[in-house]
């Protein structure tokens, strides 16, 4: 499990993925350093990148759209971090 600036960082590496992902690419490549960063802190051997996301929104809430910071809780109906306001439900469809 990570902490909550962890799992900034996280959602960082996973956002990216999506940038870097090329036609081809295994989801393993696509994602591996998201898979290596948190691998590398748990020592878990982690190989579902959206296992990883769905832990810490199951724990945290999903994270902004505005400012990428977790919402404190799954039912937080607005950023602690930039006052931005929740869209109702539409996140958890967002990943993949
Ligand atoms: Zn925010």
């Amino acid at each position: 499990m990570l902490e909550k600036e962890e799992f900034k960082i996280a959602h960082r590496l996973y956002g990216e993925a999506f940038e870097r992902r090329k036609p081809g690419m295994s989801r393993r490549e696509i994602f591996k350093p998201l898979l290596d960063y948190y691998n590398e802190l748990t020592g878990f051997g982690e190989t579902e990148p959206n296992a990883i996301m769905h832990h810490q929104i199951d724990l945290y809430g999903p994270p902004c759209e505005k400012c990428g910071k977790p919402y404190r809780t799954p039912k937080a109906s607005f950023c602690a971090a930039c006052g931005n306001k929740k869209m109702k439900d539409k996140n958890s469809n967002s990943l993949l």
